[in-house]
């Protein structure tokens, strides 16, 4: 009935504001005219006749082949998220945020070369820097992110990528963005950004000098906990002639259906991050006067120790929250049982309020002497905050604390 030549988009101009771009870019209508975008739920493509197979194969003539490279439905989304990051020339979209973390290293290194990263990191990113790489060969080097002059330090010969999280899961411990861009270009080194607790509202690593962004849009982007997904954003060469190779013959693909769902989510997700921010720095405020709480680390507020860079590269102190209970794990333990509205999980970018325990959860796989000289102690809480009423929340809190 209808062909995929037939879809047309409209053409949104460059100089929209962020929410038009989020709700309008990508959405691409068939003849039948439908107002939310439809979903290809396909593998594979046909093709009119040989000869259209061959040029598209070879890459003479424009569309579609299988859907582990590509498909409507995930290139909409991928357009979308190039929209939604400023600098970003191109992006590819993938299962999870830890395939594209994967993803965006290894499709470029070989034995002998080195990488530096800090010490905090979420642990399946530890796993990869700190077991994966070594395995196959390749240095690496953590530093304390913040601490500009062990980067200097850091840089060798053979240092060809560099991979930070900030803020860091679960810590919220910051890299200055631009201080260390800059010394990546000085080494000719790759700098990849794990942006997934700021997200592409409140921090631009692109604009701040990194090569490569990674999301998870398990998280705030989808923002409902209902799938799982990737997404890496770089230059077309980058994505086009590094990335794209890599991805295609691994087959990382995200789900059409799972890229749908993140494609619609996308549409209120500056509303969402908005009020989920104004959550959290609310409930920051009401834990940094608690008596049970002996520290809370959240960037925008005076007591993180990175204030000072957060001030510089981000425009809010983002979703999450992180602080320390007196009293340790038997503590933190009771605490959490006690809550009554916020969940505990692992996950967090939801609109529910989860709670989690790093050090016997998401971060167990990381040794105890490790653990403590990087702040994720037994009496370490990481909370996203989600979209209730924030006094709910907070009296939440207040009773579990008691
Ligand atoms: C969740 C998370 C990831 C992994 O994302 P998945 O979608 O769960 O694979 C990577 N880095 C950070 C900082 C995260 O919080």
């Amino acid at each position: 009935m209808y062909k995929m030549t037939d879809y047309k988009g409209k053409k949104i101009s460059n100089k929209t504001a962020l929410q038009t771009k989020l709700v309008r870019v990508g959405s691409n209508r068939s003849n039948y005219g439908e107002t939310s975008e439809a979903i290809f739920m396909n593998s594979g493509f046909c093709y009119d006749d040989a000869a259209v197979a061959e040029s598209r194969f070879n890459g003479s003539a424009p569309g579609y082949v299988y859907s582990r490279y590509t498909n409507p439905t995930l290139r909409a989304l991928e357009e979308r998220l190039i929209a939604l990051e400023e600098g970003a020339e191109e992006a590819c979209v993938m299962a999870s945020g830890m395939a594209a973390v994967f993803a965006s290293i290894m499709c470029d290194i070989k034995p002998g070369d080195h990488i530096i990263s800090t010490k905090v990191l979420f642990g399946s990113c530890h796993y990869i820097i700190n077991t994966i790489l070594p395995r196959i060969g390749v240095e690496v080097t953590l530093v304390d992110g913040h601490d500009l002059t062990q980067w200097k330090k850091a840089f060798k010969k053979n240092t060809t990528q560099v991979f930070v999280e900030s803020p860091a899961n679960p810590t919220l411990l910051l890299v200055d963005i631009a201080e260390v861009a800059k010394l990546c270009k000085k080494h000719k080194a790759r700098f990849i950004v794990d942006n997934i607790f700021a997200g592409p509202v409140i921090q631009k690593p692109i604009k701040l000098g990194a090569d490569v962004v990674v999301y998870s849009t398990t998280k705030h982007m989808d923002g409902h906990g209902r799938t799982l997904g990737g997404a890496v954003l770089s230059t077309e060469k980058f994505i086009k002639e590094t990335l794209l190779p890599f991805h295609r013959h691994t087959g990382p693909a995200l789900s059409p259906f799972n890229a749908w769902v993140i494609l619609k989510a996308l549409e209120s997700y500056g509303l969402r991050i908005e009020r989920h921010c104004e959550n959290a720095v609310k409930i920051a405020k009401f834990l940094e006067g608690h008596k049970n709480i002996e520290k809370v680390m959240y960037p925008t507020l005076k007591g993180h120790p990175h204030y000072n860079i957060a001030k510089k590269q981000m425009s809010n102190g983002g979703p999450l929250v992180a602080f320390y209970v007196k009293g340790g794990k038997k503590k933190a333990f009771s605490f959490l049982n006690k809550l009554q509205i916020v969940d505990i999980s692992n996950n967090l970018g939801d609109a529910k309020s989860l709670i989690t325990h790093p050090a016997t959860t998401t971060h167990s796989n990381i040794d105890v002497k490790t653990r403590e000289t990087i702040g994720l102690t037994d009496g370490l809480l990481r909370l996203s905050v989600g979209l209730e009423d924030v006094n709910d929340l907070i009296n939440d809190l207040a009773n579990a604390l008691k």
